[in-house]
C-alpha cells in the first residue's frame, strides 16, 4: 500500500501537550493519522487531492485519475467505487480492493424551530461528535467540529467542560460536510454553502487534519468553496496561527472576549501562554497579505466584559486590526457561572465600537432550543483529561 506524507508535526508547546499527547491515539501509524483508517484500507474521503494524484502514480495509475474520483466523492456523495463510470471496470475493482470511502454514522438529528439543525455523528471508535447546520437568507452555513471535545478550557464553553480525547482525522473533519450533502441532497434541502470550524475543538491545535480538509473544501474537483466561505475560529495558537497563513487562505475568526489580558487570562486559559496583543499582531499579519478582515468574536457575559469602559478599550486594541466584531450573546448550559448581558446591554456595546468606525454585528442566537447554539456543543465521549472528574470532586469538595 502507498504510503501517503503527511504534514509535518507542528511545534505546539509544552503548555499543551496533553492535547497533543492524544491526538496520536486516533488510529494508530502515520497513514491512519492522515486517512482515519481502521482497516487496512486506504480512506479516500480524507485525502486531499495532491495526496490522491501521488497515491494513483504510486498505484500504476495516471494521476488525473484523482480529478475524477474527488468529484465522485465529494460533488456526488458517492461511496462505491462501482458507480464511478468514467473509470474502467478494472480500475474501479483495483479501487475496491486497496481503498473505501467511509463516511460518519449519524445518530440523531435535532431540528429548531429556527430551521437550524444539530447532527450527532459516531465515529469509528464510538466517540461522538455534534455539527451544526444553519440556513439563513440565501446561504445555509455548516459548524464542525475538529477535536473530540476541547483541551483548552475556556470558562464560558459547555465543550470544555467535557474534557478532550483526541483530534479528528481529515476524514472526520471532511466526513461532517460529506454526511451533511447526502442528506441535505437526499431531501433536497439547501446545499452547505459555507463552513465554520466553530464546533467542538481548537482547529489550530490540530492543523495536520484541518489544513487537508481545508485544501478539499476548497478544492474545485472537490466542495469548491472561495476562501470567504471557510472559516477557521481560534482562540489564538501562536505557532499554528502563523503557520495557517503559510499553508492556506481560509478566512480567520479570533475567539477575542476580552479587551485586557488580565481578564482574557481568566476566560481564555491559553492567553496566559500566548497574550493578547502578540495574537492580534499575528492576525494582523495573517490578514495583511490581501486577506479580508478577520472576525473577533465576543461573547457576552453579564456584568464580566460588557461595561461601557471595556467596548472603549476593545476598540482601542482593535485599532490597528483590520477587523470586524461579532458580539455573540452568551448560551447557557448547565452549571454555566455566567449570565447572558441584557440585550439593551448589548446594544450599547455595539454602539460604542461602532462609533469607533468597528462594524460589529450581534450574532443571532440559532438553534438554542436543541442545544446547537455556540458553546452548547458536547458530544460524548470518554475524556482523557478526567477533566468531569476533576470538577466533580471540587464541585463537592473533594470528598469523594
Ligand atoms: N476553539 C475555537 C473554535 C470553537 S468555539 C475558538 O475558540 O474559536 C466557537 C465560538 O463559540 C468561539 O468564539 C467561542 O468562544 C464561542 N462560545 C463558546 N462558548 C460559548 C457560549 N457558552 N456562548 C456563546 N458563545 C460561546
Amino acid at each position: 500500500m502507498a504510503k501517503l506524507p503527511i504534514f509535518r508535526e507542528f511545534d505546539t508547546d509544552a503548555g499543551l501537550a496533553a492535547c497533543r499527547g492524544a491526538a496520536g491515539n486516533d488510529g494508530g501509524d502515520e497513514r491512519s493519522l492522515c486517512m482515519g483508517n481502521t482497516s487496512d484500507k486506504l480512506n479516500l474521503l480524507g485525502v486531499d487531492r495532491a495526496s490522491l494524484e501521488r497515491w494513483f502514480e504510486e498505484l500504476g495509475e495516471k494521476p488525473f485519475r484523482a480529478r475524477q474520483v474527488l468529484k465522485w466523492i465529494h460533488q456526488r456523495g458517492v461511496d462505491d467505487f462501482d458507480a464511478m463510470t468514467d473509470l474502467g471496470k478494472a480500475l474501479r475493482e483495483k479501487l475496491a480492493r486497496v481503498a473505501t470511502i467511509r463516511g460518519l454514522n449519524l445518530v440523531t438529528d435535532r431540528h429548531s424551530d429556527d430551521g437550524s439543525r444539530k447532527w450527532l455523528f459516531e465515529l469509528a471508535d464510538g466517540n461522538r461528535i455534534e455539527s451544526v447546520y444553519i440556513p439563513e437568507g440565501g446561504r445555509a452555513t455548516l459548524c464542525i467540529s475538529s477535536q473530540v471535545g476541547c483541551a483548552l478550557n475556556c470558562s464560558f464553553c459547555s465543550t470544555a467542560r467535557q474534557g478532550f480525547n483526541r483530534n479528528l482525522t481529515t476524514a472526520e473533519i471532511v466526513g461532517q460536510l460529506w454526511e451533511a450533502g447526502r442528506l441535505l441532497a437526499a431531501e433536497g434541502a439547501r446545499a452547505v454553502s459555507n463552513v465554520v470550524f466553530m464546533g467542538m475543538g481548537e482547529p489550530l491545535l490540530n492543523l495536520d487534519h484541518v489544513i487537508p480538509a481545508v485544501h478539499l473544501m476548497q478544492d474545485d474537483f472537490a466542495w469548491a468553496l472561495s476562501k470567504r466561505r471557510v472559516t477557521i475560529s481560534t482562540a489564538g495558537v501562536l505557532p499554528a496561527l502563523r503557520r495557517l497563513g503559510e499553508l492556506t487562505d481560509v478566512s480567520l475568526a479570533l475567539s477575542l472576549h476580552a479587551p485586557d489580558d488580565a481578564l482574557r487570562d481568566r476566560l481564555v486559559p491559553l492567553n496566559r501562554r500566548y497574550p493578547l496583543r502578540e495574537v492580534l499582531a499575528a492576525c494582523r499579519d495573517y490578514v495583511g497579505e490581501g486577506r479580508r478582515r478577520v472576525t473577533i468574536e465576543y461573547v457576552m457575559l453579564d456584568g464580566v466584559n460588557d461595561s461601557d469602559a471595556q467596548a472603549r478599550a476593545l476598540a482601542r486594541v482593535l485599532e490597528k486590526v483590520p477587523s470586524k466584531v461579532n458580539l455573540i450573546p452568551f448560551n447557557p448550559f448547565p452549571d454555566s457561572r455566567y449570565r447572558r448581558s441584557s440585550a439593551a446591554r448589548i446594544d450599547r456595546f455595539r454602539d460604542i465600537l461602532h462609533r469607533a468606525g468597528i462594524v460589529t454585528i450581534t450574532r443571532k442566537t440559532r438553534g438554542d432550543d436543541i442545544d446547537a447554539a455556540c458553546g452548547q456543543l458536547a458530544g460524548d465521549f470518554e475524556d482523557r483529561t478526567r477533566r468531569r472528574e476533576r470538577l466533580a470532586v471540587a464541585a463537592t469538595g473533594g470528598s469523594n
